[in-house]
């Protein structure tokens, strides 16, 4: 592993300004050493545009290496190590799908408008944004979901339900004025059946990490450490969201650990999120503070943000120097209307 640390540095610093590493903060502490930048997908999108390098070699899932793409200029390359590796709830949305319960309920007279998670491939960001809507991530799901009322008698959020109730939750929308979509082969299932009239339609995605945590998990946490702060990531369900001390975004959850660690808080924080990055900030703060997983070992991992090892980095950062790299290329009818979402959101958040 010590060999191709090093091999890793020596095309780094060969490549020097040629190169960007970029890493999500889910990736383990072999990939984040070796990172220009890391951050969670808000952060990392909005760095793109102010990055120069030739090349960015993006450390995280699929959609992310997408998103890069889209927003970075013409002449820049954009490579995954492992382009294999996905988002399960990302697969859970197909763009076809998107687009046929859409016009559905366009047919239906019902004015609505998309919000998608930034976890969502590039087709659907594109059918999102030929249909007015934007992006948003799990930083300013808020604000983005308070913009689409604004525009919208309805908004379908799409695919994290979790996520989309929890945001509801912070707007103040009661539960009976949301609803998770039943979706058949055609689209929309039964759609006379279905309360489609509601302010809140939700795709029935999930991140199976985050959806893994219940209730109990929550009280078997207070129990082990009393006095304990539970904080959890908002793909979590609302179930579990209501009986933690709060829930937010990665960016989110990372400040509070740190605010904490610098105030010399000695009750123990429990965190809720991909484990990698707990673990990263257990071991950050273990002078002043002590952290914990919610739920430790293999289920609280994503297997995709694992597909990427040291050993793809190395191979992605040698093709890059023997001229034989395979950067992510995008359907061109796409780009347009796939970036306009992703700008939307951008252009609102700052
Ligand atoms: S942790 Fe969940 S949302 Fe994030 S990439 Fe993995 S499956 Fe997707």
């Amino acid at each position: 592993m010590q060999d191709i640390s090093r091999a890793i540095e020596s095309i780094r610093q060969r490549l020097g300004s040629r190169l960007c590493i970029m890493g999500h903060h889910y990736e383990n502490d072999a990939i984040v050493e070796h990172c220009d930048v890391t951050g969670d997908s808000l952060e990392l999108a909005r760095r793109i545009p102010s990055i120069d390098a030739e090349f960015i070699v993006f450390c995280g899932v699929s959609f992310m290496g997408e998103s890069a793409a889209l927003l970075a200029s013409p002449s820049q390359k954009v490579l995954l190590p492992e382009p294999a590796a996905d988002c399960q709830m990302a697969r859970m949305a197909a763009a076809a799908d998107a687009r046929r319960v859409l016009e559905q309920m366009r047919a239906l007279g019902l004015d609505v408008l998309p919000l998608a998670y930034v976890n969502t491939d590039v087709p659907l960001k594109s059918v999102v944004g030929e249909f007015g809507g934007s992006v948003c991530t799990s930083a300013n799901a808020r604000t983005m979901m308070e913009w689409a009322f604004n525009a919208a008698e309805r908004v379908l959020f799409i695919p994290d339900m979790h996520l989309g109730r929890n945001t509801a939750r912070q707007l103040g929308i009661p539960e009976d004025e949301w609803h998770i979509l039943k979706l058949g082969a055609d689209g929309i299932a039964n759609p006379s059946a279905q309360p489609l009239e509601r302010k809140l339609l939700l795709w029935p995605g999930y991140c199976p990490v985050h959806a893994a945590y219940t209730p109990a998990h929550i009280e078997a946490a207070r129990r082990t450490w009393p006095g304990c702060r539970v904080t959890v990531h908002p793909e979590a369900s609302p179930e579990v969201t209501a009986l933690c001390d709060a829930a937010g975004s990665t960016s989110f959850l990372i400040k509070d650990a740190e605010a904490r660690a610098r105030n010399g808080v000695k009750e123990t924080l429990v965190v809720g999120t991909e484990i990698n990055l707990v673990h990263r900030l257990a071991k950050r703060c273990q002078d002043a503070c002590s952290i914990v997983p919610l739920v430790d070992g293999e289920a609280a991992a994503c297997p995709d943000m694992a597909m990427v090892t040291p050993e793809k980095l190395l191979a992605s950062l040698e093709s890059i120097e023997a001229g034989t790299w395979k950067a992510v290329v995008l359907n061109e009818a796409d780009r347009e209307p796939a970036a306009l979402s992703l700008t939307r959101m951008l252009k609102i958040c700052g």
